[in-house]
This record gives C-alpha cells, sequence and structure tokens, in this order.
C-alpha cells in the first residue's frame, strides 16, 4: 500500500491486458471508455472508474479513452448532468480528446440491430403488461414462464416493431424482448427486454423518437460500434456478461469486447448511489449536488479536494474483484499529503479572544516575517502586521487551566507565532456572564520572531492577527455527512437518511483572518496554521464578504490508525 504516484500500477485488469497485448490479440490495441448515464452529477466511486480507464489507455501506447453518456432513459437525463460530468472529468485530470460519443448517436444503428434480431428469430414483440411479464419472469428458484407472444412470426414482429418506432402504441403496452431462455438459471438471460414505448423528450433527439433501448443491448453495443477492446465494469455486471456475449454473438459484429468487473468503491459515512444523493439533493438535506458535504466531484472541489488527491486516493485503493468498505480517512489522508505540499499557510482565528498589549505603543503597526510553506521553501515568505490590539483563539485560554493545558493562562507566558512572546497580567470578563472578554498581556520586545535571549522557555506557540489590519471571514465547519459507517447495511432497517449527521455543518460568521486573504482567489486553499485546511468558497466568497470551507482538519485519523495497526 505504499505506492507513490510515480510508481505503475498492477491490478488483475492491466495484467489481463497485458497478456492481451503479449498474445497479439486486438492487434495490439487498448481501447477503453467510461460510459455515465447523464442522470445526476459524478461522486468519487466514479471517480475510480474514471481514473482506472483513462489511466489504463495513457499507460498503452496508442491507448484511447472514450467519454460517452449513456443516454437511453430520457425520462430521467438532462443536459445539466452532461455539463457536468465534462467539467468533472476534465478537473480530475482527464482529457478524451475528440473521443466523445453518446449512445444516442447510435439510435438508428440499435433500431437496425434489434430488426436483425427479430430477423433472425431471436426477438419478439410482447404485448404482455409490465407487472405480466414480473410474474412471467419467475424467480431465482423457479423456471420462468414463455410468454404467449413468443411465437409470433417474424414478419408479425417487423411489423408491431416498426409500428411501435412510428408512435402508434401507448407507453407499456408492447416491448421488444431478445429470445433467449426463460428457464435459465441466469434471469437476465430470460427474455430480457431490448425495446421499450416511452413518449418523453430526449435532451438530445428531441422527439424523434418513442422507443428506447434498454441498457443491455445498448451497453454492448455501443462498445462494440466503438472498437473498445476492454469494457471496464462494476461487479454488479457480472452476472449480465452472458447477455452482454449473446447479443454480440447473435448479431456477428466485428468487434467483440471483453467485459472485465471490478469492485465498486463504497466509502465509510457516505453513500454512494446517485438515486440517494439525488434524493438529499430534493429534499434539501444538502444544499445541491456542489454542497461541500457530498460525495460528488463537484462538492469535493468546492470542499478544497485537489484533483491530484483524488487520482492519489484512486491509486491507492486499487481494483480488486472483492468487494469492501474505504475508510473515508485514507481518502482525507491523501488530500492532507498534497495540501501540506501545496497549501500556503495563513493565520486565521475562527472564536476571536481580544488580547491588549498593554507595554505595546498604541497606534504602531510592525511587519514580521511570516514563511508560507516550511515544507517547501520556494513558496517563499511574507509580511505579517503585529499591532497593540490582537485577536487569540477563545480556546487557546483558560482561567484554570488543567494539567496539560500549556497554552495561555493568567500570569502564563506563551509564543505568539512569527512575533513574540507575550504573559497574561488581567483577565476582563463580562461582569454579567462571567464570559472572558479581553485579557491585557506585556510583550517581550526581545523575543521577536524567535527564542528568549535568557534562554527561558514557553510550551505552547499560538496562532493570532492583528485587530487593526485582520479581515471579518465566514468560516464552515463541515463534518462527515452520515453518523453511521455504512448507513445503507440494513436492507429492511431504518432509512439511510435517518442516519444523517444533523452537525455535519457548523458556521461561525465572527472569525479573523490576515489581511493578505483580502484577494484570495475562489477556491485557492491555504492552511490556517494549527487548524486544518480551507477552501475559499467559490459560489458565496467575495472580496468584501469572504467565505471559508474547512477541507480538512490537521489531525490525522488515517495517520493514527495505520500506526495502532503497525
Ligand atoms: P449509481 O449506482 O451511483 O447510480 P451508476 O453505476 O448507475 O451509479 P453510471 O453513470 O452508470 O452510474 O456509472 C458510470 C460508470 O461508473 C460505470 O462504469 C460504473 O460501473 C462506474 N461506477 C459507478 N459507481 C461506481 C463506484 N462506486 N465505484 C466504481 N465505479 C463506479
Ligand atoms: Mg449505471
Amino acid at each position: 500500500m505504499n505506492s507513490s504516484s510515480s510508481e505503475p500500477s498492477s491490478d488483475f485488469i492491466r495484467t489481463i491486458i497485458a497478456e492481451d497485448l503479449k498474445t497479439g490479440k486486438n492487434n495490439g490495441r487498448v481501447a477503453t471508455r467510461f460510459p455515465p448515464e447523464p442522470n445526476g452529477y459524478l461522486h468519487i466511486g466514479h471517480a475510480k472508474s474514471i481514473c482506472l480507464n483513462f489511466s489504463i489507455a495513457a499507460e498503452n501506447r496508442g491507448g484511447t479513452c472514450n467519454l460517452r453518456f449513456d443516454d437511453t432513459n430520457p425520462g430521467r437525463e438532462d443536459v445539466e448532468y452532461v455539463e457536468s460530468i465534462m467539467k468533472d472529468v476534465k478537473w480530475l485530470g482527464f482529457d478524451w480528446q475528440d473521443r466523445l460519443f453518446y449512445a444516442s448517436d447510435y439510435f438508428e444503428q440499435l433500431y437496425q440491430y434489434a430488426v436483425q434480431l427479430i430477423k433472425k428469430g431471436r426477438a419478439y414483440v410482447c404485448s404482455l403488461s409490465p407487472e405480466q411479464i414480473r410474474q412471467y419472469r419467475g424467480t431465482l428458484t423457479e423456471p420462468g414462464r414463455d410468454s404467449p407472444y413468443r411465437s409470433r412470426s417474424v414478419e408479425e414482429n417487423l411489423d408491431l416493431f416498426e409500428r411501435m418506432r412510428a408512435g402508434e402504441f401507448a407507453d407499456g403496452t408492447h416491448v421488444l424482448r431478445a429470445k433467449i431462455d426463460m428457464s435459465s438459471p441466469n434471469l437476465n438471460m430470460r427474455d430480457p427486454v431490448i425495446y421499450r414505448i416511452m413518449k418523453a423528450t430526449h435532451h438530445r433527439t428531441g422527439n424523434k423518437w418513442c422507443i428506447y433501448p434498454m441498457y443491455d443491448f445498448t451497453h454492448c453495443l455501443s462498445d462494440s460500434i466503438e472498437r473498445i477492446t476492454h469494457s471496464i465494469c462494476t461487479l454488479e455486471f457480472e452476472d449480465h456478461r452472458p447477455l452482454y456475449d449473446w447479443f454480440l454473438d447473435e448479431l456477428e459484429v466485428k468487434c467483440h469486447p471483453q467485459q472485465i468487473e471490478f469492485a465498486r468503491l463504497s466509502l465509510s459515512y457516505t453513500v454512494m448511489s446517485k438515486r440517494m444523493l439525488m434524493e438529499l439533493v430534493e429534499h434539501g438535506d444538502v444544499t445541491g449536488w456542489d454542497d461541500p458535504r457530498m460525495p460528488t466531484i463537484a462538492g469535493m472541489r468546492r470542499r478544497g479536494y485537489t484533483p491530484g488527491a483524488i487520482r492519489a486516493f484512486c491509486k491507492r485503493i486499487g481494483v480488486a474483484k472483492r468487494e469492501s468498505m474505504v475508510d473515508i480517512a485514507l481518502l482525507e489522508h491523501c488530500l492532507r499529503e498534497e495540501l501540506n505540499r501545496c497549501a500556503p499557510r495563513v493565520m486565521g482565528v475562527l472564536k476571536p479572544l481580544r488580547v491588549i498589549v498593554d507595554n505595546y505603543p498604541e497606534g504602531q503597526v510592525e511587519d514580521l516575517d511570516a514563511i508560507n510553506n516550511p515544507e517547501d521553501p520556494a513558496m517563499g515568505a511574507r509580511k505579517i502586521p503585529f499591532s497593540r490590539v490582537l485577536y487569540i483563539e477563545q480556546d487557546d485560554f483558560m482561567e484554570e487551566p488543567p494539567k496539560k493545558f500549556y497554552r495561555l493562562a493568567p500570569g502564563r507566558e506563551v509564543r505568539l507565532r512569527y512575533a513574540y512572546f507575550i504573559k497574561c497580567v488581567e483577565v476582563i470578563k463580562d461582569e454579567k456572564t462571567g464570559k472572558v472578554v479581553e485579557l491585557h498581556c506585556t510583550y517581550d520586545p526581545e523575543t521577536r520572531g524567535g527564542d528568549a535571549p535568557d534562554g527561558r522557555k514557553v510550551k505552547a506557540t499560538l496562532h493570532w492577527v492583528s485587530a487593526a489590519c485582520c479581515l471579518d471571514a465566514e468560516v464552515r465547519l463541515y463534518d462527515r455527512l452520515f453518523l453511521k459507517e455504512n448507513p445503507c447495511e440494513e436492507k429492511d432497517g431504518p432509512d439511510f437518511k435517518s442516519f444523517l449527521n444533523p452537525d455535519s455543518l457548523k458556521i461561525l460568521k465572527d472569525c479573523r483572518v490576515e489581511p493578505g486573504l483580502k484577494d484570495a482567489k475562489p477556491g485557492s486553499i491555504y492552511q490556517f496554521e494549527r487548524l486544518g485546511y480551507f477552501c475559499v468558497d467559490e459560489v458565496d466568497s467575495s472580496s468584501e464578504s469572504l467565505v471559508f470551507n474547512r477541507t480538512v482538519t490537521l489531525r490525522d485519523a488515517w495517520a493514527n490508525i495505520k500506526k495502532r495497526g503497525s
């Protein structure tokens, strides 16, 4: 599990492909595709598939990876989703070049393939109702029964299918089915429906069609038309593979891709089904597909995830045949690794407590040197202003400090990062509430930017900002979306939404950040020293009113898990 991003990956899929190349299969071509249905936004599970398909193409000379929209369900699909998917794939760092396809571009070809099946006696128009079709299908333990329409003649089938296309029949009155085997132990082979009537407007073909091909029929033929060599999909399609092969064999196509299945990504404390994510969006449990708590690419981007961190994560989890749940702490670990390298450090105070430095000259502002990223000297340095009135974090002061609390307390001295030692000499409290509202301190001018010349030590270094120069900001603190590791664990258990974390978002309106952030660009990410990584919100932030999203805290749960484990 220690693969760095420069090492090539290997897994059972890459092994199959390498073997195919060795034996000269597909004339040495490697062609993959990523085939999303545009019925929602992409999530981190899709990122696993995107990384896999595009990387395999890139690793092989002349390899290609198509982006293909599997748009055969006009009722649920929308251009909004098409556009978001293209944006997300690009943002992740992948390029389909001129290889953008839509299953809907093949509607005429697919129709002709269906006609071909009918002519071979391998498909028929069935006029059972959807409910009857379900009943006739049988179960895992009982064989199905033949539809009474199974023996329709080729001529009758051709005629009916043409009239289905012409719009003569209402939705649900007829379907076209493949004629395979109603007693097959594999339910997918029991005369599956391959076309249904749906008088819906398609986002690309408009009202041209009123019959639409089903996924299994469309998918294998789209792969074949595009001359895909390896059709990589998730494990739930394993039982569909016989059908994938059946269509391609019956239709005697020139290109017969190989379907290979891998385990889908499941991530703890979240859900990864578009249906569930859609429900959260539609019921207002989150603010939208790009809510920073969502496991969508759009949400993660807004939260402050970087494409590099997501790619590193996908590489680390690898691909396998066995389903497993990945700890979200690993994803956060990959993010911290990247942000530690590339995020500039700044100081921000989330819950400000006023500090007056009594012996510091009133009206004086002094610029102190601060390093932008100790991990990367090339990121340089900046100046931060110090003045008589400062803010520190409320949590960094305790009037009666317990053991092991080394931060500021009455009579105690601490260091202010990049500035001076200060010592607390007086605590001002609100008369009514008893709450600490202000501290008076003294500073030691000899300690500027470093240690005390007399060698005395302090046990804590605090972050701070100058009250005279700082900027106001809103900070949004995000936590896990769900309280339960696997919110969909029990099939008949409580609804997944009952496990939503009511505290997944806390908004702090009274924060202060250092003045250099005035022109921080939307989307840019900083480390607030001692607190975590924060990203300027792309949607709500402006230079007049800054809004930051907490991307992730500094504490690394994954590092601890690993330490405990080894
Ligand atoms: P969902 O179950 O969320 O609705 P889907 O499989 O229906 O997802 P598609 O748009 O059909 O969504 O998915 C496009 C591709 O992404 C498919 O090849 C699918 O196998 C893959 N994919 C979807 N979810 C995951 C996941 N969790 N892990 C890995 N690959 C995934
Ligand atoms: Mg799907």
